[in-house]
């Protein structure tokens, strides 16, 4: 099965007694045992392994090419869980600009004293040989693209740089998805995904992924974490993001095409002073990303409007078919004045508005912006 048939076909298993086209939805949080004391369903207890999820994990597997995976409660309950198991005083070197959760959680742990942690320039593959210590207990973080500033970073020169110094990597492959980039195959050791976003597709289940290239000691650590702390994808969440999985293929690319277009058109626009966007050639990652991605180069368009922050809200104020508000990922188009969410711990500039763009026809998408911007 190639991927797009794997995601399509829900890696194809039935339930052989019924022969439901579609995979049923295992509520049990508790599973028989024989008076062997063996499971003759393979599970036991629900906190670690339900068959709803054992799906879940196998289609993301195969389609970031891993050897396992993990869903988890949401995005965040997967990157933290990979920082729960880290040994006290890890050294993490994350990109300058990445997803503010993500790099407020990691301030938080650095403040406590349980790693240290550099902020840097990832695309300075010189400066992130240079700040490596070379123990095997560092972590370096990539997220490409990155949200919202769209930056691009080297996956395969970082992951050679990291693994020199026996450094472990993990890539949050959120705005990408697998189908347009496999970090995993371009040396990254983990691929975090908010399956939240894009995987899922419908804004309407929280969820998050690991997907790891081998059976390590840290990923059998993180399994256990998981499994302790609960911090797993329900049955109905789990069925719900199955089936979201199985269109990601098709909204995936109708996006990305859709989100050139946007971007192109707003290149066009009087108002709005920078695109960003790393399938348009000027884009300083525009070459790594088209390397690196295939058949796209994502669904996230931030735009930077003249005329400050006030004339950036009137815009998203402005706009009729695009919904003002957080997340990305879903069939509907968004829009978002990111700096005033993230208020005063923001790195984004306040003229900065995000666009998550949808499975609408571009053309209304593009006429609702031009009007919000020409008002
Ligand atoms: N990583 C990226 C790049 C994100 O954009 C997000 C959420 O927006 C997350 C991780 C966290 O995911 P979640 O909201 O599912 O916890």
């Amino acid at each position: 099965m190639r991927p797009a048939t794997a995601a399509a076909r829900a890696m194809g298993k039935h339930v052989e007694k019924v022969h439901g086209v579609v995979p049923p939805i295992f509520p049990s949080v508790s599973y028989e045992r024989h008076s062997d004391g063996t499971y003759p369903g393979g599970h036991s207890y629900s906190r670690d392994q339900n068959p709803s999820f054992d799906q879940v994990e196998a289609v993301l597997a195969e389609l970031d090419g891993g050897a396992d995976a993990l869903v988890f409660a949401s995005g965040m309950a997967a990157a933290t869980t990979i920082f729960e198991v880290l040994p006290a005083g890890t050294h993490v070197v994350a990109p300058q600009h990445m997803y503010w959760t993500i790099r407020l959680w990691m301030e938080r742990l650095c403040n406590a004293g349980r790693i240290t942690l550099d902020f840097i320039d990832q695309t300075d593959t010189d400066l992130l040989k240079s700040r490596l210590h070379g123990n095997a207990n560092e972590i370096v973080w990539l997220e490409t693209p990155s949200n919202p500033l769209g930056i691009i970073t080297d996956i395969n020169a970082c992951a050679e740089i990291a693994h020199a110094a026996g450094a472990t990597v993990v890539a949050d492959g959120t705005l990408a998805t697998p189908v347009l980039c496999k970090p995993l195959e371009l040396g990254a050791d983990i691929v975090l995904h908010s399956a939240t976003k894009q995987l899922n597709g419908h804004t309407d289940v929280l969820a998050g992924a690991l997907v790891t290239a081998g059976e390590t000691d840290l990923w059998q650590r993180i399994r256990t974490d998981r499994g302790y702390r609960g911090a797993v994808l329900g049955p109905f969440e789990s069925w719900l993001l199955l089936r979201g999985m199985r269109t990601l293929f098709l909204r995936v690319r109708a996006s990305a095409d859709s989100a050139l277009k946007v971007a192109e058109a707003m290149q066009e626009e009087e108002q709005v002073s920078e695109v960003l966007y790393p399938g348009l050639p000027e884009h300083p990652g525009h070459g790594i990303a088209a390397s690196q991605m295939n058949g796209g180069f994502g669904f996230v368009v931030s735009i930077r409007v003249r005329g400050g922050a006030r004339a950036t809200r009137r815009v998203a104020d402005s706009v009729e078919l695009f919904t003002q508000a957080t997340s990305l990922g879903g069939v509907e188009s968004l829009i978002e004045h990111r700096a005033g969410i993230e208020g005063d711990t923001t790195q984004v500039p306040d003229d900065l508005l995000r666009l998550s763009i949808g499975i609408e026809d571009p053309r209304d998408l593009i006429e609702d912006l031009q009007r919000a911007l020409r008002a």
